[in-house]
């Protein structure tokens, strides 16, 4: 079994100076990443795309890493509406398999939530902008940065030479901030094969509490959606004249709600 031990004498420095010295780069790949609108909330042909372009630059970079990659289609999207979209791959990686290593599995999502500068931000949302050190930008933190910190921390291994000390798989989706369609089939799925050799998950997908203390997610509540729908009169009645007398859809979902 697995026992946590201190790091080669050295390895620590080593890794925080190259990583020192390519800020820039992981910058640079950051800014690429919020740059693309991949918004899974509203259901519009040109945004899944966008969501697809995301997880293929994704599952590059991975491959680049010397992860084996499997994209997995996980089928259409029912809308409310009655019409279908399809749903982005949901990426399974894995980067070595030593027996003697313990597997960490890595999740994070690459989809958004929909941003638009009318909202409220000081810059476009899509172009990752720095103030005063800190850098803004839709997904930087939620989750595109973690995503991407854990990648560039496997990088600076591999560019040092240094052995891993874990095995290292990854599951990354497009659809966390709509329900996560189609994971939970995928997991299921995969639970005797991708899943099978893994002995620790980090959820990469939440918050520091200050600058220096990550928080520690050990339970979530889950989501529950209802969707409510009031058919009435093709006609709008007057309240004047109809009000008390014919029952109004709206004070219906109110009742309801
Ligand atoms: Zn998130």
């Amino acid at each position: 079994m697995f026992s946590p031990s201190s790091p080669p004498a050295g390895l620590l420095e080593k890794a925080f100076q190259y990583i020192d010295l390519h800020q820039n780069e992981f910058v640079q790949t950051l800014k690429e990443w919020v740059a693309v609108e991949s918004d899974s909330v509203q259901p519009q042909p040109r945004l899944r795309w966008e969501l697809f372009r995301m997880m293929t630059l994704a599952a590059d970079r991975l491959r680049r890493l010397g992860a084996s990659v499997d994209s997995v289609d996980p089928g259409v999207q029912q809308l409310p509406n009655g019409q279908t979209l399809p749903i982005p791959p949901i990426i399974l990686a894995e980067l070595g398999n030593d027996p003697k290593k313990a597997t960490v599995c890595f999740y994070g999502h690459l989809d958004v939530q929909p941003a638009r500068q009318e909202d409220g931000w000081l810059s476009d949302p899509y172009t990752l902008t720095e103030v005063d050190g800190k850098l803004y930008g839709r997904g930087a933190t939620d989750n595109k940065g973690p995503v991407l910190a854990w990648i560039n921390a496997v990088s600076t291994f591999r560019s040092l030479e240094e052995d891993l000390p874990v095995n290292i798989k990854f599951v990354i989706e497009g659809m966390e901030e709509a329900g996560s369609a189609g994971l939970e089939e995928l997991v299921r799925k995969e639970k005797d094969r991708f899943f099978s050799s893994v002995d620790y998950v980090v959820i990469s997908d939440n918050l520091w509490l200050s600058q220096r203390k990550p928080a520690l997610t050990y339970g979530t509540r889950g989501n529950s959606y209802f969707r409510v729908e009031v058919r009435c009169r093709d006609q709008d009645f007057h309240s004047g004249t109809f009000g008390g007398i014919l029952n109004e859809p709206m004070a219906d979902l109110v009742a309801l709600l």
